[in-house]
């Protein structure tokens, strides 16, 4: 019950609602779905504990009138606000239990966004402004009205607790809150309601209640006359009152429909689902009838019910796979890629074969803008199934792909089960996109959930917690795609069959350049070929100077970049009726009627832009062009892009090629790293100062790194009398080793040979040859193993132009992966042991110093 005095702050914020009024004293639910009331909800009451503590303005809104305050109410009720419950999915929707408190008068709207937020001034229930009750003929009115609110109990059923709770209220309650605890509970239209509200004393408040209280009476004794006892009709009335009652719809927003649950039945009987689910869709709506509309189950069971009727249980496409087709259009997308497509090939032959899909799930591997995504989009237009892309990276709650427990507010169903939902077919290609960079949180292994969907056995009667019902995922084509190997759960990898997809050579990256990236640039921005070139010695000039990358993301980017600076620069020339060219304004205004006509599309409206004219994309924000050949007439075509012009459009160079002048100092020495996102020159540096006799290295490194600097360190002092370095050189002095880029943690075997090749030119005191990279394990004994990404590390030095790199020999298998057009500038080095290493490294070698048992000296186990 609300407290017999009360104090309001002077400022409120306000829900607006379109139907009801809240009487100070009863208790109703609100459903909130407007925007403004949703954003008052989330910031004053769904945040911090201040909930019970959290008192609002609720304020009728009315159709019929307009004043100062818009069509708002003059008189509304703070409320406390005492439950919140709601969804987040699919739409955003919340229901409000809240309490009258007390009258207020709406001076003004002082915040309109995010919510309202009106000034307000308290007019009842408040010491200062109560009446004083010894008027004797007001007390004999207000003892007639308790008379015949007692007597309106008494036709109600009083074995219903809150039929007798609202007895015991009217002998405790004041006359003030008397009138409103009956006015709030009888039958009254809004216009009603609003007079009582609008009755702040108590003498007039009586006048507008009591005629409305003894309608009330005369109703109830009609209903038991003609049989209808009403107590079924009036329990639900208690129901509402005591705590039940809501307003059905907050303001603006859709009035309910009456047909909407027989809509939904038909729906649901015509959705041809499969027989478990139909079961449990008419259960659902069978209570779904029963439930009022405004309770927030009602629209939990909604959303669920439209779930169920819009997942395509039995709808699929059907697969238009010719093994001649595949080949056609993955040519068609991508350049180059030879061993991925033939691996494609083979699994959509055999899969062709088999009729089914069991087997591995493809998982292609490589570094960022190397194609991954979009061969498997081309996968999918083959296949001629719709693509969904699921991105995995940052997943660390196996509820996003297992879905949440309907019980729980707020709850959706899982990634899988909402993609199959929005694409409508049962059997899409389904990229699960960075597969690598799945987390592992405080609510679960997303990964144990993946592997349920991905695990042929299991995946036929996949069950998503929110769905609660088996899903058939057998038909789905499932594709991976991830960076690196070493982060991916090893319980998935053995559903995958890795591909990988290596970064590219500059040659390559010419090619992909002219023959994809451009075009595609082109026809984004509205131009053609007619309109611009680009010579490949600038694509090449291009990568060189602006990129340093294993894939072509960052070439799409500045490829894009000129295009949109020449698309500007086209569309500025202006062409006027006679014919005269003027630079400075902007065609967009003033094209003639021709133009016009092309440009159309893009005169009507902003919005509408790309879509009415799909033939001629025009990329949000660039003017529309005019037709060629006018534009021929103004300026000399096609603008074929020079040095120049990629120097004014994308600044000066960011990258300098080569190593230049790093490598010429000893203790330097270049390796060569494999990163998830390319092969990368390293350069390893190291000094020596005096000091205790100490290895210190930095760049975060991690501790295989380090063991392979001690195993380093050891085999030079094991070798130091034979290469001439005193013994005794870690005695009194310090050598510090520096692997850059420390912000990047490194770790792996590879970085041996270099860290021996740095320390020993560092203690010889000669440089190491500065064209020179390497990279290979090596062991106490100075022997060299083998690496992995030889093809990525091989690619990086041709990159950074090195024109010699010391491999290990066991690797040699690894150099078929790689294209002529890197093999003929680079001479590979094939070596066995740590001596070869360094007489390949230095200018001269060693000479005979490292001479075997059979007087030969060592020089690497062959050249290519
Ligand atoms: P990833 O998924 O590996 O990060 P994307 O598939 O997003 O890379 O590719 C980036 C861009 O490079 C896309 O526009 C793609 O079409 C293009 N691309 C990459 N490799 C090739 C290729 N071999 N031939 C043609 N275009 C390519």
């Amino acid at each position: 019950m609300i407290p017999h005095s009360v104090t309001l702050p002077k400022k409120l914020p306000l829900v607006i609602v379109s139907d009801g009024v809240l009487l100070p004293g009863s208790t109703i639910r609100i459903p909130v779905s407007t925007v403004k009331n949703i954003n008052l909800v989330r910031s004053r009451l769904t945040t911090g504990n201040r909930l019970r503590n959290t008192i609002i303005g609720i304020v009728t809104k009315e159709t019929s009138k307009e004043s100062h305050l818009g069509s708002l109410h003059e008189i509304g009720t703070a409320a406390l606000v005492v439950q919140v419950t709601g969804t987040n999915w699919p739409r955003p929707s919340y229901t409000l239990l809240v309490t009258g408190m007390c009258r207020f008068k709406l001076l003004s709207i002082i915040q309109e966004h995010p919510y309202p937020v009106g000034a307000v001034m308290q007019i009842d229930y408040n010491k200062s402004l109560m009446s004083d009750d010894s008027d004797m003929q007001l007390k004999s009115l207000v003892g007639e009205f308790k008379e015949a609110a007692k007597m309106m109990i008494d036709l109600l059923d009083v074995s219903v607790p809150a039929v007798a709770k609202l007895k015991d209220l009217v002998e405790q309650v004041s006359s003030q809150q008397l009138t409103d605890l009956i006015a709030s509970f009888v039958r009254a239209t809004l216009p009603e309601k609003l007079q009582v509200l609008d009755a702040v004393d108590l003498a007039t408040r009586l006048k507008v209640t009591f005629p409305l209280l003894l309608r009330h009476i005369q109703k109830l004794k009609e209903d038991k006359e003609t049989g209808d006892t009403g107590s079924r009709k009036d329990l639900k009335i208690v129901k509402m009152t005591r705590g039940g009652r809501g307003l059905s719809r907050d303001a603006d927003s859709y009035e309910d429909d009456p047909n909407e649950i027989a809509e939904l039945e038909a729906k649901i009987r015509e959705a041809n689902l499969p027989e478990h689910a139909l079961k449990t869709a008419m259960k659902e709506l069978g209570r779904l009838k029963q439930m009022a509309p405004h309770m927030p189950e009602s629209s939990m069971t909604r959303n669920y019910l439209d779930l169920i009727v819009e997942l395509p249980w039995s709808v699929s496409v059907k697969d238009t796979c010719n093994i001649s087709k595949a080949r056609a259009d993955l040519d068609a997308d991508h350049y180059g890629l030879e061993k991925v497509k033939r691996r494609i090939l083979e699994y959509l032959a055999v899969r062709q074969l088999r009729g089914d899909l069991k087997g591995p799930i493809l998982c292609f591997v490589g570094p960022p803008g190397v194609g991954k995504t979009s061969i498997v989009k081309s996968i999918a237009v083959t296949l001629g199934r719709p693509y969904y892309r699921m991105s995995l990276g940052g997943v660390s709650d196996q509820h996003d792909i297992r879905g949440h427990r309907r019980t729980y507010i707020g709850s959706m169903p899982g990634r899988v089960i909402q993609g199959l939902r929005s694409v409508k077919v049962n059997n899409p290609v389904m990229l699960l996109d960075e597969i690598d960079k799945l987390g592992t949180g405080i609510h679960g292994d997303p990964g144990a959930a993946l592997l349920e969907v991905l695990d042929p056995e299991q995946n036929s009667n996949f069950t998503d917690t929110y769905l609660n019902l088996p899903f058939d995922l057998s038909q789905v084509l499932f594709v991976a795609t991830a960076n690196a190997l070493s982060t991916i759960p090893s319980p998935l990898m053995d559903r995958m069959e890795v591909i990988h997809v290596p970064g590219y050579t500059q040659d390559e990256k010419v090619m992909i350049g002219t023959l994809h990236l451009l075009p595609k640039q082109l026809e984004e921005h509205g131009l053609s070929p007619d309109i611009l070139q680009m010579p490949q010695e600038i694509i090449s000039t291009i990568i060189g100077e602006y990129t340093r990358e294993a894939g072509v993301r960052a070439l799409e980017r500045k490829i894009g970049a000129i295009c949109r600076a020449v698309a500007v620069q086209v569309a500025e020339t202006k062409c006027d009726d006679t014919g005269t060219k003027t630079d400075s304004d902007v065609i967009v205004a003033e094209v003639d009627d021709d133009q016009m006509h092309k440009a159309e599309g893009s005169q009507k409206e902003d919005s509408t832009l790309e879509k009415e004219d799909s033939s001629h994309p025009v990329p949000e924000g660039s003017p529309a062009l005019p037709n060629l050949a006018q534009l021929k007439e103004h300026m000399e075509l096609p603008i074929i892009v020079d040095l120049k012009m990629i120097h004014d459009i994308l600044g000066p160079p960011i990258f300098q090629s080569g190593l230049t002048g790093r490598v010429s100092v000893p203790g330097v020495a270049v390796g060569l790293a494999w990163t998830p996102v390319g092969g990368e020159v390293m350069v390893v540096e190291a000094t020596s100062s005096a000091g205790d006799s100490n290895l210190t290295l930095t760049g975060q490194l991690g501790s295989v790194m380090q063991e392979s600097a001690k195993i380093a360190l050891s085999w030079v002092r094991q070798h130091a009398e034979l290469l001439r370095i005193d013994k005794d050189f870690l005695k009194d002095e310090e050598i510090h080793m520096h692997f850059p880029a420390g912000a990047i943690s490194k770790d792996g075997p590879s970085a041996g040979v270099t860290i021996i090749t740095v320390l020993v030119s560092l203690l010889t005191k000669r440089c190491v040859r500065s064209d020179v990279a390497m990279t290979g394990e090596i062991t106490l004994n100075g022997v060299v193993l083998p690496v992995g990404g030889i093809k990525e590390k091989l690619l990086a030095a041709h990159r950074a132009g090195l024109t010699t790199v010391i491999i290990p020999a066991a690797n040699k298998k690894d150099l078929g992966d790689i294209p002529n057009s890197v093999l003929n500038d680079i001479e590979v080095v094939l070596v066995n042991t740590v001596e070869e290493v360094l007489q390949a490294a230095f200018d001269d070698g060693f000479g005979d110093m490292f001479e075997t048992d059979n007087g030969k000296s060592v020089s690497p186990s062959s050249k290519l």
